[in-house]
């Protein structure tokens, strides 16, 4: 079965969420596209200098195809907490995140890339809504061996 999922959609949903009581002290933006003079390869990217989040409908589409039983817009909304969570880890522990980053800019090793990943499933877990729980962690854990 094709899945549709359209930019007004993702918006939409990201919408209905940032305005949540839940996200009363979240201030991002959410937009279609990667950015200018960007390359990524995600679905879905947190951008700390700008505070957006950036998605590509298509790609979500492509990276649900692993999670067929979740509902198309419960699985934005679940990539959508992962990236506000990357959003609050920053918010709570900027000094830190940017001693490990300025540590390990060349480092081979993936381990702090993966002390971010945790970071936002932590932070997101926070806000995710009760009924999605169990499905935001399997999101996680998925997303964790890309690492
Ligand atoms: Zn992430």
């Amino acid at each position: 079965m094709n899945v549709l999922l359209y930019h007004w959609d993702v918006e939409k949903i990201a919408e209905d969420f940032l305005n949540s009581p839940v996200c009363e002290h979240i201030d991002i933006s959410v937009v279609w596209g990667i950015g200018k003079n960007r390359v990524s390869s995600s679905p879905m990217t947190y951008r700390r200098e700008s505070r957006t989040i950036h998605y590509l409908p298509e790609r979500i589409v492509l990276f649900h195809k692993n999670f067929p039983d979740i509902e198309i817009e419960d699985f934005v909304l679940l990539m959508l907490i992962h990236e506000i969570g990357h959003h609050l880890h920053w918010e709570a522990e900027e000094d830190e995140l940017l001693k490990i980053n300025h540590e390990n800019e060349h480092n081979e090793n993936r381990e702090w890339k993966r002390f971010h990943e945790i970071g936002a499933w932590n932070y997101g877990r926070v806000i995710v809504p009760t009924r999605l729980q169990e499905d935001f962690d399997r999101l996680n854990v998925f997303n964790l061996k890309r690492y």
